[in-house]
Order: C-alpha cells, then structure tokens, then sequence
C-alpha cells in the first residue's frame, strides 16, 4: 500500500521510483483516488527531477495499461503491426500516405491520429475533410478494414490510455508539459496502446517543431527509441527538418488533395517524397518485411509506381464510409475556399528562411485550425504553393496561394506570410531533410 504524497516526496528528492509505485500512482490517475494537486505536484517534481529509462518504461506501460491494448494475435495476420508518429508540423501530410504505402508492402497499420496542436496539423482533422469517412468506427469495423485492406486510420477513443488524458490536462495547465520523460510516456502509451510490433518516429527539427532546439529533439528521439524498445515495441527515430512547411500545401482538404496527387503521381514534392520513403523504409527493415534499405525502398517505389499504394488508400476511405470515387472526383468531394489569393513578395531574392510556426498559426487564423478546443474547423482553407528555402523570387512574385473563407481573413493571411518569410540577397545553405536516424 502506497501513499501518493510519499511518492511525490521520494520524486521530490531524487529518488527513483520503483515500477510498484509507478503503477500505484498512475492506477490513482484513471479511477481519481489521486488527486488534481497530487498530479500536479508529481508532474512538477518530475519535470525538475527527471525519470531514469528505467521508470519511463514503468510510467509508459503503466498509462498504456490504463485502458484498451488492441491485440492482433486473434486475427493471424500475415505482417507486422506497424505504425508512425510524428511529433507534428505544418505541410505533414506523411501519414496519408506511409500507412497505404506500408500496407502495399505487406505491413498492417492500425493508426490511431490525433487533432491538430497548436500550430500543427493532426491527420484526423484531415480526414474528417473527407465527405461519409467515419474517423470513429467501432473496434470490429476498425480491425476488419485493418485485416482486409492493411491500414485504417481513424482518431484517438476515450478507451486507449484515459490516464495520459487526465495526465496530459494537468501538465497542460501547470506549466509541466516540457518533460522528456513525461513527453516519451504520454505520446508511447497511446500508440502502444495499439498494439505494435514497430513503430517509427518522426521527431521534427526547426522553426515548426515541437521540441525547442535541436539537442531537445536529439534528446527526446533517444528517449523514444529506449523506451519504445523497453517495453517491447521495435522502434527506430528519424530527426526530420521542420524549418519550413513539409510539403507545399498547408490546411486540411487541400493536404488530402495533395496526398491523392502523391499517391497517383501527379505531384511529388521532394522534401516530401524523402520524408516519406525515408519513414516507410525504416518500418519496412524493422519489421522484416525489407532486408536493406535499398531493397525497402525498391518496394515502396513499386507499390507507388504500381497504383497499389493509391488503391490501398481508396480501399481505406470507401471501407470506412467515404466516396468510392474520391480518387477521380477530387472536385466534387473536397471543399474549395471561395477566395483565393496570392502573396505577393514584398522584395525580390531568395527565400532565405521562414517562420514555420507562423505559417502553421496563419492556417489556424484562417480557420483551419483550432483556438479553444470545442471549435469547428474550415476543412477548405490553407496555403498552397508554399516556395521553397533557396528559391529565387522576383518582387511581387507569390510566396504562396492563400484559400480563404472571407477576403478580411485572406488579407490577415496575406500580411502574415509576407511577414513569415525572410528574402535576402544569396540562397541560404540546404538544411538535411533527414538529420540523424536513431535505430534500437
Ligand atoms: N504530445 C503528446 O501526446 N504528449 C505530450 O506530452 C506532448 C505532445
């Protein structure tokens, strides 16, 4: 029997806590026998003191096991369950098209997404763009379009780890929520939560990211892998550049047009394409189903070059209740914005640096994403035609397609990239797409 102000004290202190008393404290989180003080005060004594790899294994479990554990054995499925997630960014559309690409290498992906954060995107928001997709189907209709297409994704239930739920508002309101430790437990026991073999994480680096600085994003990627790894899940990170929007499309319809553009082969951006085949091959040599990276990423090229991978995501959308012909009749399905606008660059010369959160905070503004949680989003606003790091623009050339609900929000939109992007004289130096892979 445990007292929770006496493990808060021992934290307090330094002192480690044993997987017993981890257990305890977080059993305490989900039935509310601890209470909103004794969270706090926890969340804070960790946020100065730390937890070792050890305890945020504990502390991982524990949340995951607060809740439903999706179990795959049942259904005999002949690949890996695998998934991704990334730590959110603004253009990050990868998800659309990694879980039909894995399920066209003969991986199995039950990807539970969230909503968009802050200045960041959530893939859920992105298919709840699309007209009929049930993002919250029951669990039989979830694990048959798991079986018989390879991939479903669908949003967060309140029955995959409650205690990260109650967790995660506490730490929200008390200034806790910049913990290493307490990040690594809260995104693992979700996506653990549905039972994984591999996991591949996507740790984002730059102006748009998450993580303040790039120590921080090395740091919390090593903390992901050892944890991931401790408690038994195959997990690889990658630090991917998040210095400006990942792809060129930025709102919610207009990044499932771009996925779709992707996935036919009509439009696949670069920097886009790398993140992508980068993510989709690490997956693909952790659970077996590619012997090299070489090799992984031959696959995945055919299953693009196929149709396979476009299918796939087809299969997806028709079987959770979206258009059968979403593919072919983009225009018909997909909210357009009635207004949209150019921003003009103010002078000419090279895009030198942008302000990505801004970009990401200007797609909120238009509506595209929330400012109180209860709020409805306009799927149909966004950017589009983002330009590039070292592009060369001429003055009063676009920086960007503005798509807006009215024309004062276009021109709130308009002033705020042009005030995002930095133009000067020389092309600035490539940031990597990819800056470091840490692998189990
Ligand atoms: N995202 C999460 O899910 N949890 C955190 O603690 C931080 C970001």
């Amino acid at each position: 029997m445990y007292l929770p102000q006496e493990i808060i004290r021992k934290k307090r202190d330094g002192g480690a806590l044993s997987a017993d008393e981890i257990q305890f404290f977080v059993r305490g989180i989900t039935d509310n026998s601890v209470s909103e003080g004794q969270i706090a005060a926890l969340a804070m004594a960790v946020y100065f003191q730390g937890m070792s790899m050890d305890e945020r294994v504990a502390f991982t479990l524990a949340m995951r096991d607060s809740g439903d554990v999706l179990d795959w054995k049942s259904l005999n499925l002949p690949g890996p369950v695998m998934d991704k997630h990334s730590t959110g960014g603004v253009g990050d559309v990868v998800s659309l098209m990694l879980g039909p690409m894995i399920a066209a290498c003969g991986g199995f992906v039950p990807m539970i997404s969230g909503r968009g954060l802050g200045h960041t995107g959530g893939t859920l928001d992105k298919f709840d763009s699309i007209p009929g997709y049930s993002t919250v189907p029951t669990n039989e209709k979830f694990r048959e379009v798991v079986r018989d297409v390879g991939v479903a994704i669908i949003g967060q239930t309140s029955s995959l780890a409650p205690s990260d739920k109650r967790f995660y508002g506490i730490r929200d309101v008390t200034a806790t929520v910049e913990s290493v430790a307490m990040i690594t437990g809260s995104i693992l026991s979700k996506k653990l939560a549905a039972g994984l073999d591999v996991l591949a994480m996507d740790v984002k680096v730059g102006s748009g990211a998450f993580m303040p600085t790039f120590e921080k994003s090395v740091e919390l990627a090593e903390s992901i892998v050892a944890v991931g790894n401790g408690a038994g899940t195959l997990t690889s990170a990658l630090l991917t550049d998040m210095n400006e929007s990942l792809s060129p499309w930025a709102g919610n319809a207009l990044e499932v047009r771009g996925a779709i553009d992707y996935l036919t082969g009509k439009h696949r951006p670069a920097r886009l394409h790398e993140v992508t085949m980068s993510l989709c091959a690490e997956m693909l040599v952790l659970g077996k189903l590619a012997a090299t990276e070489t090799e992984a990423r031959a696959k995945l090229q055919a299953a693009l070059d196929s149709g396979e991978a476009a299918e796939r995501f087809a299969r997806m959308v028709t079987a959770l209740g979206g258009p059968a012909d979403l593919i072919d009749n983009m225009e018909k399905h997909l909210e357009k914005a009635p207004i949209v606008v150019p921003v003009p660059a103010l002078e000419g010369g090279f895009a030198a640096a942008v302000d990505c959160r801004a970009l990401g905070l200007a797609v909120v503004s238009l509506g595209g994403g929330r400012r109180r949680p209860s709020d409805a989003i306009d799927f149909a606003v966004g950017l589009t035609d983002l330009a590039e790091l070292g592009q060369k623009i001429e003055a009063g050339q676009p920086l960007a397609m503005v798509h807006a609900r009215t024309e004062a929000a276009a021109q709130q939109a308009v002033a705020d990239i042009q005030s995002a992007y930095r133009i000067a004289a020389t092309a600035p130096a490539a940031n990597p797409i990819v800056y470091r892979t840490i692998r189990p």
